[in-house]
């Protein structure tokens, strides 16, 4: 596939300051570098840019995160965001806080300043995806959202592909909590606005629309986060979104100026940003 921009030219790319990339698919696999991507990373910083890493992974810690980053040839210190983060940054300093997730909800719990539990009474309770959920975990939950606490997810995807198929995501033990409490919750991570002004926190005073680009493989989390951004989307070809597959959503083909880069994969997208 052409590592030229499909649709659309690329002026007002020069403004772009901030690149915004999504991690599996767009970086790496499973924590595998994507040919080329840590290249790519370079080159964007090279041109004055600054990259931003916004996962949804609310499971691992940020130093945890930085670390794989690093291994392949990544420096990423402070420049990872997580929907950890965004959940914490909805809740207020001092408040309780049930996890019902993994150590990255721990750690962004208490960086804001707020008490982590694993159950009792609580101001917010946190559903983020962890390995050892179970019956005890979603009661814990279910308590305390039914004893008034707010009900806030890391994100809702239902699942997350690997090699042996889709297996559960955060959404999937988000809807068992939402089913036992009979409560929705209020969704922090992509493409949610709790995410989108974390970022905009992040970025600082010259983030705007035009100074922006999301990077993703998705159009369902990353594709619809650069809309809650106002901020253009780039699509790549290097995850679940395969080379030639239409890009569709609930109301099918998704139209062709929502998406502003098509290419094959981040070193593509930095073709196309940075003069050569
Ligand atoms: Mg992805």
């Amino acid at each position: 596939m052409s590592d030229v921009a499909t649709i659309d030219d690329n002026r007002g790319f020069e403004q772009v300051r901030f690149v915004l990339c999504d991690l599996d698919g767009v970086v790496w696999l499973r924590r595998t570098a994507i040919a080329g991507a840590p290249e790519a990373i370079e080159r964007l910083r090279d041109s004055g840019r600054r990259v931003l890493f916004v996962t949804n992974n609310s499971m691992s810690t940020i130093a945890d995160q930085e670390r794989a980053l690093a291994a392949i040839g990544v420096p990423a210190e402070g420049d990872v965001v997580t929907s950890a983060q965004a959940a914490a940054a909805v809740i207020a300093p001092l408040d309780r806080v049930v996890v019902c997730g993994g150590e990255g909800v721990i750690e962004a719990v208490e960086n804001r300043g707020a008490v982590a539990l694993r159950d009792g009474e609580a101001e917010a309770v946190i559903v983020g995806l962890h390995h050892d959920f179970d019956y005890w975990r979603m009661q814990a939950a279910n308590a305390a959202i039914r004893g008034g606490a707010r009900f806030i997810a890391t994100n809702d995807d239902a699942t997350f592909p690997t090699p042996d198929g889709p297996t559960p995501g955060a959404g999937s033990l988000v809807a068992a909590v939402a089913t036992a409490s009979g409560m929705a919750p209020l969704i922090a991570g992509k493409p949610h606005q709790p995410m989108a002004e974390l970022v905009r926190q992040r970025c600082g005073p010259t983030f705007s629309n035009t100074t922006a680009l999301m990077v993703g493989d998705r159009w369902s989390t990353d594709g619809l986060f650069a809309e809650a951004l106002g901020c253009p989307y780039a699509m790549v070809r290097s995850g679940v979104t395969l080379s030639g597959q239409a890009i569709t959503d609930a109301n099918g083909i998704v139209a062709a100026h929502r998406v502003r880069l098509d290419v094959a994969d981040l070193a593509a997208v930095a073709n196309a940003l940075v003069a050569h």
